[in-house]
C-alpha cells in the first residue's frame, strides 16, 4: 500500500513529538507499505515568522512572505529525515522545487496545479520514506507560493491523488471530526463518519480541522480521508462520499470569527451595479462569502456582503478606489461580527432547519444580522459575543447534545 500521512504542527512540535512521527511511520513501513509524509511547521512556526516580518514591515510583500513562512516546513521535514536516519529508516525530505509542486501565481494563497510524482516515485523505488514540505508550492516565475494557512492538508490529499495512494491519514492533535469546538461546546462529540460535502461546509465555516480545499480536492479525486490524532491510538473520524448509518438533522455547527461585513449604500438599482462592485474585488483576489441585496428604492439600493477579515481592509480600499466605476453614495465597515453555521446532509429532505435554527436564536435572544442557505447548511451572521452562546444553543437543539 501507498499511504500519506500528514502531520500539523503540533504534531512535530518538539524533538520527542518528531520522533513519535517517525516511529508511526516506521510501523507502517515496516509492514511493506510505501510512505509519503507531509509536515507542518513545528508548533506555531508560522505564527512566529508571521510576528517577525511584521516586526520589521507592517506591510511585507506577500512574495516575501511565502519565502520567509515555507522555511517552517523546510526546518520540519528536514528534522524529521534527520531522526529517520538516527532510527536506521533510509529517509529523504524533499521540498515544493525538489518535488516540483506547481500552483497559481498569486502568492500566499495559490492553488495546486499539477505536481510531478518522477521524484517521489523514484525515491519509494529505493525504500525511503519520502517527507515533503506540506503548505508550499513554486510559480510560473519560479518562485515559492504557499498556499493559505492550514493548506498543508491540501498538500496531503494533492500528492494522494497525484500518487493514486491507497490510504490519505491527516493526524492532528484531536482524535477527529467534532459536532462543535470542544473548547466552546463541551458536550460537543466526535463522528466516525461525515461525507465530503458537510466536511467541507465545516472546514470553510470555521471547523479549523481541515484545510477547506483539502476536502474539495478529496471529493474531486475520491481521496478518502481519515482525521485522526497523533497522540493516541484512538479511530478517527472517516471523510468520505457517503455515510452509511442513518443520520441526525445535523451533523455539525461551526463557527468563524474572522470576518467582516461591508455594506455599500446607494447602488443605483440597475443592471451591472453588483457586477461593477463584486468585479472590482474579483479582480484583486478577494473572495466574497455572504451576499445580501436590498429592496430597491427610487432607483436605489443597497448591498452588504462579507469577506475574511484579513482582506476587509483590502476589500474596502478596492472599493473605494473603484468608486467611479461601480457608483455609490456610502460604505461603511463592521467588524466584530462572525458566523455561526449548521451543517447536515440531513437537511435535504427535512424542511424547517432554518426555522429551528431561528427559533434556537430568538430564544437566546440574539439578533441575526445576515443569513444565507445552501442545501446542507443555514448559516447566520451575529455579533461576535454571542457566539458561544449561539453555539452551544444551536447544538442543543438539533439533537446533538445525546450521544
Ligand atoms: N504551517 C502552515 C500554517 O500554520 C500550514 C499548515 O500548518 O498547514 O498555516
Ligand atoms: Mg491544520
Amino acid at each position: 500500500m501507498l499511504i500519506v500521512k500528514k502531520f500539523g504542527g503540533t504534531s512535530v512540535a518538539n524533538k520527542e513529538r518528531i520522533y513519535n512521527v517517525c516511529r508511526r511511520c516506521i510501523e507502517d513501513y515496516k509492514k511493506g507499505n510505501s510512505i509519503v509524509v507531509v509536515l507542518s511547521a513545528m508548533g506555531k512556526m508560522t505564527d512566529v515568522l508571521i510576528e517577525q516580518a511584521k516586526d520589521i514591515n507592517p506591510n511585507p510583500s506577500r512574495r516575501e512572505m511565502d519565502m520567509l513562512l515555507t522555511t517552517g516546513e523546510q526546518t520540519s521535514v528536514a528534522l524529521a529525515a534527520m531522526a529517520f536516519d538516527a532510527l536506521g529508516v533510509p529517509a529523504v525530505s524533499l521540498n515544493a522545487f525538489q518535488v516540483a509542486m506547481h500552483t497559481t501565481s498569486t502568492y500566499s494563497n495559490a492553488r495546486l496545479k499539477r505536481i510531478d510524482t518522477e521524484r517521489i516515485t523514484h525515491e519509494l523505488d529505493q525504500k525511503k520514506i519520502v517527507i515533503v514540505t506540506g503548505f508550499q508550492g513554486i510559480n510560473k516565475y519560479g518562485d515559492y507560493t504557499t498556499l493559505g494557512r492550514g493548506g498543508s492538508d491540501t498538500t496531503a490529499v494533492a500528492l494522494a491523488a497525484a500518487l493514486k495512494a491507497d490510504a490519505c491519514e491527516i493526524y492532528t492533535d484531536v482524535d477527529g471530526v467534532y459536532t462543535a469546538d470542544p473548547r466552546v461546546v463541551k458536550n460537543a462529540r466526535k463522528l466516525d463518519e461525515i461525507t465530503y460535502d458537510e466536511m467541507l461546509d465545516l472546514a470553510t465555516l470555521g471547523a479549523g480541522v481541515l484545510h477547506n480545499r483539502s476536502v474539495e480536492l478529496a471529493k474531486k479525486y475520491g481521496v478518502q480521508l481519515v482525521v485522526r490524532s497523533s497522540l493516541t491510538n484512538e479511530e478517527g473520524t472517516v471523510v468520505k462520499e457517503e455515510v452509511k448509518v442513518e443520520r441526525m438533522l445535523i451533523s455539525g455547527v461551526a463557527s468563524d470569527k474572522n470576518c467582516a461585513k461591508i455594506s455599500v449604500i446607494g447602488l443605483s438599482d440597475k443592471p451591472g451595479a453588483a457586477f461593477r462592485l463584486f468585479d472590482a474585488l474579483a479582480q484583486a483576489n478577494i473572495n466574497v462569502d455572504m451576499i445580501l441585496q436590498s429592496v430597491g428604492r427610487d432607483g436605489e439600493q443597497d448591498i452588504a456582503f462579507t469577506v475574511v477579515g484579513d482582506y476587509a481592509d483590502d476589500a474596502m480600499k478596492v472599493i473605494e478606489d473603484s468608486k467611479k466605476r461601480i457608483g455609490y453614495e456610502k460604505l461603511s465597515l463592521e467588524t466584530g461580527v462572525a458566523k455561526v453555521s449548521v451543517v447536515g446532509a440531513g437537511m435535504m429532505s427535512n424542511p424547517g432547519v432554518a426555522a429551528k435554527m431561528f427559533e434556537c436564536l430568538y430564544n437566546s435572544n440574539i439578533n441575526i444580522k445576515m443569513i444565507s442557505t445552501s442545501e446542507i447548511r443555514v448559516t447566520v451572521l451575529i455579533d461576535e459575543k454571542e457566539v458561544d452562546k449561539a453555539m452551544n444553543a444551536a447544538h442543543e437543539i438539533f439533537g446533538l447534545d445525546e450521544a
